[in-house]
This record gives C-alpha cells, sequence and structure tokens, in this order.
C-alpha cells in the first residue's frame, strides 16, 4: 500500500562522492518480523559502469597521496563510525536479524577497528633490497596500488566483512567498488554518508547495490577492475573464477567451512563448553567460523553432551533488540528453511536431535511470528558421511560425534572438502602442536576460540579459499611488485 511504502527506507547508489538513484529497486526484509522495509537499488551494468568510471577517475590523486594522508583520513573514518556505533548497531540488527548486543561488541566495533588497524599498518611496510655486489648491482622492490580493486561482500557479518576489504584496499591506494550483500546493504549506505566528513575524496570509495547476479557479475566482468576481493559461498566462487578468467583478474576467495572441535578427554570442560557453546550458536551460527562438528573423546562424550545440550537449553531465542536474547533470526526465510532441511535429512538418517528444531517448542513474541526464529539444535550420532557432517549449513546446528584416538580424529576432521577453520581442546600441549600441525585448516585456535589477530593471514584451505587477508597478506594482495635492478 502507498502507506506503507511511504514508510520504508530507501538506499541509494553512492557514486563519485555522490548519493544517486536507481531506476529499479528491489525489497529488503526485517528478518525478525518478516516485513519488508527497505528497498535496495537494483544496480545493473551501467551503474557499475558509474561507479567504475568514478573510481578509475579518482585513482591518480587517491595513488599519489603519501600513507600518512591516507591513514589521517582512514582514523577519521574510524572515529566517525565510532561516534555513531550505537545506530550503526540498530541498523545492523534489524538489518540482519542478529541480537543487538553482537551488533554492539561484535560487529561495529570491528569495523571501526578495521579502519584503525590498516590505518596504522599501512605506515609500516618495509620492501626488500638485496645486494649482488659482483655484478655491481643492488635489487629492490617497489609496491604500488593495482587500481580500482570490486569488492565483494556475504550477508552475516555485512560491514564488518565489507570494512575488512575497503580498509585494506584504500590504505594502499587503490580506489574501490563495493557491492554488500543485496539482503544486508543499510550500514554500508550509512558509511558512505560519512566519507565526506572524513576527508575520502570523491570517487574514493564508490558503493553499488544489488543482487549478485546483476551488480556482482557486471563488477566481476568489467575490464577495468584488475582485483576482486570476496567473501561468500564456494559455489559463487567458482562463478567469479569462470566469469573473470577472460580478464585474468588478481581474486582473494573466503569462502565457506565446515569447522571441526576436536576435544580431547583431558580438556578444562569449564572453558571449553560455553566456548563450543559459542563457537557453534553465535550470530545464529551464521559465521564462516563457526564449529558444526564436535568430536568428543569417548571417555568425556556423554558427560559432555549432558552438559552440552543442557546450557544449549538456555540459549534465548527471540526479538534481536532485546540485550537478554542470545540468538536472533536467520537471514530469511529460504535460509531458514534450508538449515532445517538438513535437522530433517539428519533424522531421516537416524541421528538423533538432542534439543531445538523438532524437538523443543519455540515462544516467540507478538511481533516475532513471522520471523526467521529457530532453537539452537545439537544432532548426535550422525555419520561421517551424512550432508550434515559435510555440508556447510550457516545455522545454529551442531553435530556432536564420539571418537577414541588422536590419529583417527585428525583423519576424520580432514574427510571433508573444507578446510577454514578448527578448534582443539586439550590440557596436553604436544597433544595441542600436533594436532594443530596435521589439520587441514587456515586457522587452528587451540583452547579458545574467534581470538584474531589482524596482523596474521586469515583465510581457507581447500574448498574454503584462495589467498590470505591480514596486515602483510592484504598489503600483498591491494598492491602490485615489481623488481628494480640498479647497476653502478
Ligand atoms: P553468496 O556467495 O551467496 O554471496 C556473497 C556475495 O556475492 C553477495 O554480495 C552476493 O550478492 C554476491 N554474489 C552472488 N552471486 C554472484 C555472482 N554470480 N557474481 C558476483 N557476485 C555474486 O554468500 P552469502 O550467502 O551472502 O554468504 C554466506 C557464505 O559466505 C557462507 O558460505 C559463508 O561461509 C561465507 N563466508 C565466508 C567468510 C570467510 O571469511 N571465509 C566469511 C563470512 C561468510
Amino acid at each position: 500500500t502507498m502507506a506503507h511504502s511511504k514508510a520504508l527506507l530507501v538506499l541509494e547508489n553512492f557514486i563519485g562522492g555522490k548519493f544517486v538513484t536507481c531506476s529499479s529497486y528491489i525489497d529488503s526484509y526485517n528478518p525478525s518480523t518478516g516485513d519488508v522495509y527497505c528497498r535496495v537499488p537494483d544496480s545493473g551494468k551501467e551503474e557499475v559502469e558509474a561507479a567504475v568510471k568514478a573510481a578509475k577517475d579518482a585513482f591518480p590523486i587517491w595513488s599519489s597521496k603519501s600513507p600518512l594522508e591516507r591513514s589521517r583520513i582512514l582514523n577519521k573514518l574510524a572515529d566517525l563510525i565510532e561516534h555513531d556505533l550505537e545506530a550503526f548497531a540498530q541498523a545492523e540488527s534489524k538489518d540482519q536479524g542478529k541480537t543487538i548486543t553482537f551488533a554492539r561488541t561484535v560487529d561495529i566495533p570491528r569495523a571501526v577497528y578495521n579502519f584503525r588497524f590498516f590505518a596504522s599498518s599501512i605506515l609500516h611496510h618495509t620492501t626488500e633490497c638485496t645486494e649482488m655486489a659482483t655484478m655491481g648491482c643492488v635489487h629492490y622492490t617497489s609496491r604500488a596500488p593495482v587500481g580500482v580493486a570490486g569488492l565483494i561482500s556475504p550477508w552475516n557479518l555485512p560491514l564488518y566483512l565489507l570494512t575488512w576489504k575497503i580498509a585494506p584496499a584504500v590504505a594502499c591506494g587503490n580506489t574501490v567498488v563495493a557491492k554488500p550483500s543485496e539482503m544486508t546493504s543499510v550500514t554500508a549506505w550509512m558509511m558512505c554518508k560519512l566519507l565526506e566528513k572524513a576527508g575520502v575524496p570523491h570517487g574514493v570509495v564508490n558503493v553499488v547495490f544489488g543482487t549478485g547476479a546483476k551488480t556482482g557479475e557486471a563488477l566481476v566482468c568489467h575490464p577495468d577492475v584488475p582485483l576482486i576481493s570476496f567473501t561468500g559461498s564456494t559455489l559463487t566462487a567458482q562463478r567469479i573464477m569462470e566469469k573473470s578468467a577472460p580478464y585474468c583478474k588478481r581474486l582473494s576467495l573466503e569462502l565457506g567451512g565446515k569447522n571441526p572441535a576436536i576435544i580431547f578427554d583431558d580438556a578444562d570442560l569449564i572453558q571449553c563448553i560455553p566456548m563450543t557453546l559459542r563457537s557453534s550458536f553465535a550470530n545464529q551460527g551464521e559465521i564462516c567460523l563457526c564449529t558444526s562438528r564436535i568430536f568428543v573423546q569417548r571417555g568425556i562424550y556423554s558427560e559432555f553432551l549432558k552438559r552440552f545440550v543442557a546450557e544449549a537449553k538456555k540459549w534465548k531465542v527471540g526479538n534481536p533488540s532485546d540485550p537478554t536474547v542470545d540468538v536472533g533470526a536467520l537471514i530469511s526465510e529460504e535460509h531458514l528453511e534450508k538449515v532445517r532441511s538438513y535437522v530433517k535429512k539428519a533424522q531421516a538418517e537416524g541421528a538423533r536431535v538432542l534439543c531445538g528444531e523438532g524437538v523443543d517448542s519455540l515462544t516467540l513474541p507478538a511481533g516475532n511470528q513471522k520471523g526467521y526464529f529457530m532453537l539452537p539444535t545439537v544432532i548426535a550420532e550422525v555419520k561421517d558421511e551424512s550432508c550434515c557432517m559435510q555440508e556447510e549449513i550457516f545455522g545454529p546446528v551442531t553435530c556432536v560425534v564420539a571418537f577414541d584416538t588422536e590419529e583417527e580424529v585428525i583423519k576424520r576432521a580432514n574427510s571433508v572438502k573444507y578446510g577454514l577453520a578448527a578448534t582443539v581442546w586439550s590440557s596436553n600441549v604436544g597433544r595441542v602442536h600436533r594436532v594443530a600441525q596435521r589439520l587441514q585448516a587456515g586457522l587452528v585456535w587451540t583452547n579458545c576460540w574467534l581470538v584474531r589477530d589482524l596482523n596474521l593471514p586469515f583465510g581457507g584451505m581447500k574448498a574454503s579459499g584462495i589467498g590470505r587477508e591480514g596486515a602483510k597478506d592484504s598489503y600483498e594482495f591491494f598492491t602490485e611488485v615489481k623488481t628494480i635492478t640498479i647497476k653502478h
């Protein structure tokens, strides 16, 4: 109705320092109510073309600024986002379905930190130099920004993951065209409103909103975008590789996971249980690093399961804006159905659902009856070959199985196509090292989870990605290196 549509939030693309309307729009839902509350530009080739042109035009000036000048601007932007932290957190929670608590304590603080971190790290890089005295030569490397970077991000950690790409790209002197997920575009649009005040010159950061198939592909196929940094699913990454192959683009791909937690019988369960609940269910289980296969050594298996399930049942599901709620809404109705279907498949295969979906009843506040909610779900006695143990579910579902030996569990943990993250719980330091060395995962956390030092590489093995991001890795990705030889 007209009355309804008047109340909708309408986003605009941000191109060359200006907000511009689009000829068509798509609906964006509030996952906690099921209502359409926002309209997102349905950008296509034309909008992408304009954004790439603006980024190209801005490149000569931005790339010739000193790292210190760029650093000052990024720090200013970090301050401005931090100043509006509460507004950003509210918006992220409403748009994505995540709890306000998670948005306040994780998403937005990290978006701020991403800018601060790269504003600092850009000042500390050095290049290499070697001497070849017998030839009368010195060699040195020089690094320069590449040009217009295409940045494509997913819906689970919207501003957090988008800024994890924008910050290093522009810190290194590139200009960017960013495309957030069409399902979670609001905070990126809010950030655009702060760019001018931070001193980001027009055209350095452009944001085009829209779907992957239309906007994303137009960016991937644009000949003047030599580099694409993508975070999302493995399937989409394959498509991006195909589409960008004719242009030989440089790609960074951060993809899905099927992350194991390995819990030995000497683990400190007081620490391990609450942390494994978090690693399974934080952000509704919609984090690429979430645990979804828990291997527990036989001696403590039933004890672990009993305590884990009892704690899982205490996680409160409900209105994401209620600060006492632990689990918000899943991103969409389709996604909720997909996650639920995995639980049904597990049941059909003879696995036991110990709590959550299909077992316990979920009562929701009156205003959230049409939201996409689901209880934290624990499944036991699942076969390793089962789709629940092989495929990324990306929801609040975790599988618990028993193992006997170290050798056996390493093999089973590695027996999936993914290789993003793993956790190992044991008080035996030797064992922790041995197991960590042999796991096929880009990140291994022992006796903890999600503790990150942004200086160090982040990324996955196998189907979990190509390339790494981090202080040095992002610098290398977003710059082109040249080796120069000087003979006297
Ligand atoms: P997705 O692959 O569907 O979409 C990601 C982004 O790509 C969106 O912006 C989407 O619009 C765009 N896109 C889709 N099709 C495209 C195409 N053909 N060309 C160009 N762009 C296209 O993923 P999602 O559902 O938004 O996110 C969930 C996935 O992301 C999960 O698999 C999760 O594990 C993964 N993820 C990985 C990391 C990591 O760092 N490794 C972090 C978060 C999420």
